[in-house]
């Protein structure tokens, strides 16, 4: 499926342990831009959802970069989680946990 219209991740241990969900530097035109709230569906609980950012120097400090991430609790390390764009309504998302 295009990349514009689902974004998959694999939860990794870190993103479990603290609580997020890494947002790839390719994917951000997917989601509304960085520190916009926005509703996301969880299994039915609506919640307000919104991407980050973080100054990261985890290639040194001579490569400065940012990392985004949004913000989600519950999630097992090696889940794998789908988040789409509901179609019925503009701007909501929906973050579905499918598995390993
Ligand atoms: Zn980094």
């Amino acid at each position: 499926m295009a990349k514009d219209s689902i974004y998959r991740r694999r939860i990794s241990s870190e993103e479990a342990r603290e609580g997020y969900i890494m947002v790839l530097k390719s994917a951000l035109g997917f989601f509304p831009a960085i520190g916009v709230d926005f509703a996301m569906d969880e299994g039915g609980a609506v919640r307000k959802a919104r991407v980050e950012s973080y100054h990261c120097e985890c290639r040194g400090s001579e490569l400065p970069h940012e990392h985004y991430f949004i913000k989600a609790g519950g999630l097992k390390q090696g889940a794998l989680v789908k988040i789409e764009k509901d179609p019925r309504t503009p701007g909501k998302f929906v973050l579905r946990n499918v598995g390993s």
